[in-house]
């Protein structure tokens, strides 16, 4: 029954990176990138912000090292536009 608790959980699975498939950049195709952190603010005047100070968020990203172009930015842009 323990089990059932576990679903959702971290569990710690080994990959083995040559069964990866390579992704490239959506515009140079590059498959390098350098981690990046993308930083925005939810406003004090926001209702949904309870704290009253203006809040730093930070979300981890991936620039392309070639064209500098952010991982999934583009894909992100096409489902917005379809919508
Ligand atoms: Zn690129």
């Amino acid at each position: 029954m323990n089990q059932v608790s576990a679903v959702g959980g971290q569990r710690q699975v080994q990959f083995d990176p040559r069964d990866a498939t390579s992704q490239g950049c959506e515009n140079c195709g590059c498959f390098h990138f350098k981690p990046a952190v993308r930083l925005g603010v939810i406003s004090a005047l926001n209702p949904k912000n309870p704290v009253g100070n203006d809040v730093l968020i930070k979300s981890e990203v991936y620039m392309c090292m070639k064209c500098g172009l952010e991982y999934g930015s583009l894909v992100k842009k096409e489902k917005v536009g379809k919508c």
